[in-house]
């Protein structure tokens, strides 16, 4: 083999691949109606990229301290106790990183030794079986079921528990079902971590994506010694590109894990974290503007869906992802699997999504409503036209 095992034994992500497909036949004048890869569509708020220019003229333009910039992690801490209730956070225990998959990836490098089992609920998130191959552990996938909402179930939890299981990887509001975990679960789960000591990974990178007066309950709250939080500014204020996450978690664990940042990549991008300092520092009102937007599209999209013949689609509390159920739909077309039905979606209408199968669970679709109204009405159109 010309690279190593371990890069020869990961997937490409398939969200990622799927804006590569999207761009190329854009390049090729084809209008895709792209429900693919999930970033808003909206512009980064005019008081950020504001921030970024002053950071720019003012020379912020070194490298910074390993770990980032004191300002934006005492904006960090500020943010973790208003909007989560989380107090005792200090500098010392927040990690700014190239955004949150660079700082899951942090967390599962420096807590995983090779033959340790993380586990992880389906569907799930393309990155996390990959993040942890890279670490040479092993992925143990609990499933979760529509009927509960897809919500994990604490039984499931205890099975699958072996004296080998280092972390539980926790991603609510959940990419790709749009569950919101509740307070019942989060509080069960810590405790039970919190017995057989076990990490807890927290993907919030959506949290401020809730609607019908959901709410989010971070499980740093209920096992803040065991418990490494994850957060960004790409999804809530449009900031895809910038690359900027961060983490809040212990002092040693957060220590290690910028040591580990530190030789892998210097620091985050200097403009980058005070574009994020403007941003976290804001009002809040350009993402209640976002979310009201995400809201309306859902619905639209819940209601129209439905009315499919073959499309069953639950009605998600979060994130901005639709996940419906389309086994009858593609096998009255003739296929066998969700992938194949993306690919005919792609093809006979140019209308590009992510098979259920990229996260872990066959016979779903993942439809991104992050998109403009017009192409959400012109795609549902051609679904429906085809689905006919
Ligand atoms: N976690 C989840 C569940 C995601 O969907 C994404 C998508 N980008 C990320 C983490 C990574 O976000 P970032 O852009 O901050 O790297
Ligand atoms: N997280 C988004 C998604 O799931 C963006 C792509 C990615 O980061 O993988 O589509």
């Amino acid at each position: 083999m010309p690279f190593s095992e371990i890069v020869g034994s990961l997937a490409e992500s398939p969200t990622l691949k799927v804006t590569q497909r999207v761009n190329e036949l854009k390049a090729m004048g084809v209008k895709v109606l792209s429900f693919g890869a999930g970033e808003p569509d909206f512009d980064t708020p005019e008081y950020i990229k504001n921030a970024a220019i002053e950071a720019l003229n003012n020379g912020k333009t070194r490298y910074t301290t390993a770990s980032g910039i004191s300002e934006l992690k005492d904006a960090i801490i500020k943010k973790l106790e208003r909007d989560n209730g989380l107090r005792g956070y200090t500098r010392k225990n927040i990690l700014i990183s190239a955004g949150a998959k660079h700082a899951l990836w942090n967390a599962v490098f420096t807590l995983l030794n090779p033959d340790d089992e993380a586990i992880i609920f389906s569907p799930y998130w393309v990155s996390y079986t990959e993040q942890i191959k890279t670490a040479e552990a092993k992925s143990v996938i609990v499933p979760c079921h529509a009927e509960h909402n897809f919500e994990p179930q604490m039984e499931d939890v205890e099975a699958a528990v072996t004296a080998k299981t280092r972390m539980i990887l926790l991603n609510t509001p959940n990419n790709p079902t749009g569950a919101v975990y509740t307070k019942k679960f989060i509080k069960e789960l810590a405790k039970f971590c919190r017995e057989r000591s076990i990490w807890v990974i927290s993907d919030e990178i959506y949290e401020k994506l809730i609607y019908d007066n959901k709410h989010h309950y971070s499980i740093a709250k209920y096992l803040p010694e065991k418990t490494i939080l994850v957060n960004g500014v790409s999804k809530a204020y449009a900031m895809t590109g910038w690359r900027i996450g961060y983490v809040a978690g212990p002092e040693w664990i957060i220590k290690k894990m910028a040591m580990l940042q530190g030789q892998i990549t210097s620091c985050p991008n200097s403009i980058a974290q005070y574009a994020s300092l403007a941003a976290i520092q804001g009002d809040g009102s350009d993402i209640e503007t976002m979310r009201l937007a995400f809201s309306q599209r859902r619905d639209y999209m819940v209601e129209r869906l439905n009315a499919m013949p073959g499309i069953h689609c639950r009605k998600p509390n979060g994130a901005f992802y639709v996940f419906p159920e389309v086994t009858e739909a593609f096998e009255k077309l003739g296929m066998r699997n969700a992938d194949e039905f993306v690919e005919f979606l792609l093809e006979k209408s140019s209308v590009a999504g992510v098979s259920g199968t990229a996260f872990g669970a066959e016979g779903f679709l993942r439809l991104s409503y992050a998109t403009s109204m017009d192409i959400i009405e012109e795609g549902l159109d051609k679904i429906g036209a085809l689905l006919k």
